[in-house]
């Protein structure tokens, strides 16, 4: 039962738990008022309360694995030959990575750029045909699975668990048939910089190992906010010189959750519903939730959905809250790009082995998921993108809609709740309550709301969007996502739809480096403009169209808009001094009764604007024939026809690259 357990029950199932959580109860009241007193005030380190504190709970029920003793010793990571202590820094990474590639004809190790304080970003790629090119993998006609490990490098049991699983599978030929059906990327520690940060004070919540990297980049960037912007140079990297040359089919993105203590050691995430593509949303359905959790609850790991409990509290009786990413995240991006990505949040409390091997585990189950069914990735990816395609061409304009946010619905599913008993303690350290976890299982039935619904949705437009020229920056990005765009050869002139803003704030705190835009309200103005030689046409029919919709609409949540691209639109360029625009104002007044009855009603209803006379003066200035046709306006053009051919830049002939050799070994 809730409520009937006090901290003390911490000494009977983590002795080295007992000092800690005595030290937090003097403060606390309630150990204390039961007599109890420390005996061991060196154990007063801030270590060891932590510890102590993070180790008492679920992290009891699930102790690390044994290390396989069948691996020859000079195959073993150092996280195994720590029992699970240690990670390898950067250099021991690089050499393992260099060890795999001399011990298998069947891995390759490259780099796909450059971190910002310079170091290698390392790629694996793992293909029984040596089909180590983009080229000669989409040739081989395989699904590609790229497996992204420490983007918050602090949470890095996923590089340990993919190095293991590469020596396991290419070295060792554990299940080597498994390549048979699959070309596997991996990243192993994709903030690199971050990862050689390291600290045992890094992650105050996680168990182990006593060193980890850090969340964010030099610069001060979390990746995993930056996947549109494209900010980092890590995230160019990753984007630009491997995502949009590979194009893996599967995204999987390691990480280590925060947050609540319960059973579940692993946890995952897809985008679902609305908004997603079809077929990808079904094989997500088939091949994740059911194949792949299936397969790993099948190896003893205790699985849930990604677990957000509504409300943002601790408490999961106020029910789970299973949403959409918004594309700025890994699992909100590669969906925009008609591509699967599955996040994976291994739990912080549970000992390091334990996550290396969830990880593990969850990836092996991946792999044999796809083996079990060839094609049906690559297929569902295929679908998704003649849905893009089809989407663009659409001439129904309902039938172009695409979800920019969306939301879950009050609609919830019951779901059988596998946490640990707490207690929330009332504490005059917070002013509020504050859980206590124990190691005694708790079993109960919460709600699970996981059905989600379109709340802002966008009319793709019938001819895709023109960029003039002159936002150089937007189209350098644009090119690293590898969305097609096709440059004017002379001028061309159309009736465009134009945004203009209405109504929108600009967040006074930086958030990611950059000072957030809120479009609340815009107006659609059908305008002719005219477009020199050298803009950019993007066309929507592409299996980026709905990222290209998602960067370029002025309301989309993580568009260059909404990231503060476009600031400098709402700047005011040219001011009316008040000796002229007081007799201008005057004889427009005199000219048009309405004006004159808009400005009437203006004074009375807003006392602020009546007490400010720039403001007024200003009111008059935007009605004149003086004001800026272009302030406010978003300056991307939303085509209501294809660009004629005759008007762009001839598309170059390529030819087919050469067929590698496809021997197999
Ligand atoms: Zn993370």
């Amino acid at each position: 039962m809730l409520g009937s357990r006090t901290p003390l029950h911490a000494l009977r199932v983590a002795p080295a738990a007992a000092a800690a959580v005595l030290a937090l109860s003097l403060h606390t009241g309630p150990a204390h008022a039961q007599g109890l007193r420390l005996t061991r005030p060196a154990a007063w380190t801030p270590d060891s309360v932590v510890k102590a504190v993070i180790t008492g709970g679920s992290a009891q029920l699930m102790p690390d694995p044994e290390v396989d003793s069948s691996v020859p010793r000079i195959w073993l990571t150092r996280a195994e030959r720590t029992r699970w202590r240690q990670t390898a820094d950067y250099d021991e990474v690089m050499r393992y990575c260099r060890q795999l590639e001399a011990g298998s004809r069947w891995v390759k190790l490259a780099s796909f750029g450059r971190s910002g304080q310079g170091r290698d970003l390392p790629v694996l790629i793992l293909s029984k045909d040596r089909a180590f090119t983009p080229d000669a993998a989409r040739q081989r006609g395989l699904p590609i699975v790229l497996i992204q490990n420490g983007i918050h490098s602090g949470e890095i049991e996923g590089k340990d668990a993919s190095l293991m699983l590469v020596r396991d599978l290419a070295v060792l030929h554990q299940h080597d048939e498994l390549l048979d059906s699959v070309i596997v990327l991996v990243l192993p520690i994709f903030s690199a910089d971050a990862h050689e940060r390291r600290s045992r004070y890094n992650r105050i919540n996680q168990n182990g190992p006593d060193e980890m990297g850090w969340r964010h980049t030099p610069i001060g960037l979390n990746l995993n906010r930056d996947y549109t912007k494209l900010d980092a140079p890590e995230m160019r990297a990753l984007i630009g010189n491997l995502y949009s040359k590979w194009w893996p089919d599967l995204l999987v993105d390691d990480h280590t959750t925060d947050g609540a203590d319960y059973r579940y050691d692993v946890t995952w995430a897809t985008n679902h519903g609305a908004g997603m593509p079809a077929a990808l949303d079904r094989w997500i359905a088939d091949a994740i939730e059911r194949g792949m959790v299936g397969r790993l609850s099948a190896k003893g790991h205790v699985v849930a959905p990604y677990l957000d409990f509504k409300g943002g509290g601790g408490d999961p009786r106020a029910g789970i809250e299973y949403g959409n990413s918004l594309p700025r995240f890994s699992t909100g991006y590669a969906p925009l790009q008609s591509r699967a990505a599955l996040l994976v949040e291994t739990h912080m409390l549970k000992p390091y082995g334990e996550r290396v091997k969830a990880t593990y585990d969850l990836l092996l189950s991946l792999v044999e998921e796809l083996h079990a069914h060839p094609g049906a990735l690559t297929q569902a990816v295929r679908d998704a993108e003649a849905e893009a395609i089809a989407r663009a061409h659409a001439t129904d304009p309902a039938k172009r809609l695409l979800a920019l946010t969306t939301s879950v619905s009050d609609r919830g599913v019951p779901f059988a709740w596998k946490g640990v008993q707490t207690t929330w303690e009332k504490s005059d350290i917070t002013g509020s309550r504050v859980p206590r976890y124990s190691s005694t299982p708790w079993d109960t039935t919460v709600m699970l709301f996981r059905e989600t619904q379109p709340t802002l949705t966008v009319r793709v437009p019938a001819g895709g969007y023109v960029v003039p020229q002159e936002w150089t920056d937007i189209l350098d990005r644009m090119a690293l996502h590898g969305i097609r765009t096709r440059r004017l050869a002379r001028a061309w002139s159309d009736t465009v739809e134009m945004t203009r803003v209405t109504d929108r704030t600009t967040a006074p705190e930086a958030y990611e480096g950059r000072h957030a835009v809120r479009v609340l309200a815009v107006q659609l103005e059908r305008q002719v403009r005219t477009f020199r030689p050298g803009d950019a046409w993007v066309p929507c029919d592409q299996r980026g169209g709905p990222l290209a919709v998602n960067l370029l609409e002025a309301q989309a949540p993580d568009g260059f808009m909404a990231w503060g691209f476009f600031e400098t639109v709402f700047q005011k360029k040219e001011y009316g001094g008040d000796y002229v625009v007081e007799p201008l104002a005057r004889a427009m007044l005199a000219r048009d009764p309405k004006l004159a009855a808009d400005f009437k009603a203006k004074l009375a209803a807003d006392t602020a604007f009546a007490r400010d006379p720039s403001a007024r003066t200003d009111w008059f200035y935007r009605r004149s024939p003086w004001t800026d046709p272009e302030q406010d306006l978003h300056p991307i053009a939303r085509a209501l026809r294809p660009v004629p051919e005759t008007f762009l830049v001839p598309v170059p002939v390529v030819l087919p690259a050469a067929v590698p050799s496809t021997s197999k070994r």
